[in-house]
């Protein structure tokens, strides 16, 4: 069986990294509504724990400036984002066509703040790749963020505007290539479908498949056109335990880090994948889930944490919490620091919970042949694809020191437009049985406009990204 090692320089899983850490203060206050699994509670209760662990010293703490209406539609359709920030609980009423079109109002609701909490945690996750960019940090956090369902102009699966998307396009930036890593027990589709025709971004989603949430993600998904291949899909079933769950991580991935060669690294730590899940049924431990963070750390590569699902809360922050330790290279103590939420970790009060006794549905033969299946995709890609920038497209500056003086905040805040990250998102998009249509991701009315400037922004990119690497 392969080890998943590989050839590209990786330092000693102790070696100290500089981390960057995105947090609101806010954000525990917005509720999606009683009875809705979604609680943004679970963010403050992991930053409790990081304070009382003594993480936030070893950090550089960061509150995230909000993202702008400009800065959400470099991904999302103007007048869904005018349609999320106008829109109140007491509005909505008089709204019934708007709320259907954007599918918001059942999963999805609106609730009081819902475009702060959304500026809030895309802030952080554009903040985040700002940062790496500017190599002001090896890793940067932003466990508010991670909402990967989110489509160009649909919310979808308690997600909204999808940050992740965002921070892609940043870091396209600067970086040739950027992979894109979900182990969510959802699949990754928002982020899959916006970067379903490029070969600049490789998404790998490792999920629950067969009459699950969102449906998609079958193993036969693997990209389109110029993006064929780049899009890996890794289906799985019920009761998924730490040792088969690692004996498709790290070969799969160490094998993507040796042919893809990415420039910056985003993983999406949905935490719903873990044993005893409310809405979730894999059976991971804590170690197991931050088994991926430590192996995808371990090639020094720039990396973005995020959050994601995630939904018996007290399980969402212990892994949280456990994982900005791994990020930190600090091993942390079983036994928890009293803190504000310490009752929520009754009756054992550790930061480790044993996985169930649950049946693994997935078994050994069926495991090999995703495998081999996946490894075989791999060896079609060509190593290191062909682009390289000529010139680099402004940043968007994001974020503000939370500790320090503010010095960002001034005239620079804002620079000019680059429109170069748009037309790498959303050209195609796939109906729901899983094939390919041309059309613009969630089609809108303006449709032909855009097409038109897009096309234009095409032929510029093509231009600019002529050099071949060898
Ligand atoms: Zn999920």
């Amino acid at each position: 069986m392969e080890s998943g090692s590989n050839s590209l320089p990786s330092g000693p899983d102790g070696v100290k990294r500089k981390v960057s850490y995105f947090y609101d203060p806010e954000v525990g206050n917005y509720y999606y509504g009683q009875g809705h699994p979604m609680k943004p509670h679970r963010i403050r209760m992991t930053h409790a724990l990081l304070a009382h662990y003594g993480l936030l010293q070893h950090m550089h703490v960061l509150k995230p400036n909000p993202a702008r209406d400009k800065d959400l539609c470099r991904f999302h359709a103007d007048d869904y984002v005018s349609f999320l920030r106008s829109i109140t609980p007491e509005t909505q009423q008089e709204q019934i066509r708007q709320l259907k079109r954007f599918n918001v109002g059942e999963d999805c609701p609106v609730f009081d703040g819902l475009y702060s909490f959304c500026q809030t945690y895309a802030g952080g996750s554009v903040g985040g790749a700002v940062k790496l960019n500017h190599r002001h940090c090896d890793i940067a956090v932003n466990w508010a963020g991670g909402l990967h369902h989110a489509k160009k102009c649909e919310a979808s699966g308690f997600c909204y505007v999808n940050d992740i998307v965002l921070a892609i396009l940043e870091l396209l930036k600067v970086h040739e290539r950027v992979l894109y890593v979900d182990i969510d027990i959802h699949h990754g589709d928002g982020v899959e479908e916006a970067f379903y025709t490029t070969d600049r971004v490789m998404t790998v989603s490792f999920h629950k498949f067969g009459d699950y949430f969102p449906g998609t993600g079958d193993v036969r998904d693997i990209g389109y056109g110029k993006g064929k291949y780049y899009s890996l899909n890794v289906p799985l079933d019920d009761g998924i335990d730490d040792e088969s769950y690692q004996s498709l991580f790290k070969p799969i991935m160490g094998k993507v880090m040796e042919v893809f060669r990415p420039g910056a690294v985003v993983l999406q730590c949905g935490a719903d994948s873990l044993s005893g899940d409310r809405l979730g049924c894999f059976n991971l431990s804590i170690k197991g889930h931050a088994e991926c963070v430590k192996f995808m750390r371990s090639f020094n590569v720039p990396l973005l944490l995020l959050g994601g699902g995630g939904y018996t809360i007290r399980n969402v922050a212990r892994c949280w919490c456990y994982e900005t330790g791994v990020a930190l290279g600090i091993e942390l103590e079983d036994k928890m620091p009293q803190h504000e939420y310490y009752e929520y970790f009754g009756p054992d009060y550790t930061l480790h919970v044993a996985p169930s006794n649950m049946e693994n549905k997935n078994s050994r033969h069926l495991l090999e042949e995703i495998r081999s299946k996946l490894l075989d995709n791999l060896s079609k890609l060509q190593h290191a694809p062909s682009v390289q920038f000529q010139e680099r497209p402004p940043d968007t500056e994001m974020m503000h020191e939370m500790m320090e003086e503010n010095e960002v905040d001034g005239e620079q805040r804002y620079d000019q437009e680059s429109d170069v990250e748009m037309n790498e998102a959303g050209h195609f998009s796939k109906s729901a049985s899983g094939r390919v249509k041309t059309s613009l991701v969630g089609e809108s009315d303006d449709k032909n406009t855009v097409d038109a400037k897009e096309n234009e922004i095409q032929k510029d990119i093509e231009m600019k990204c002529l050099e071949k690497l060898e």
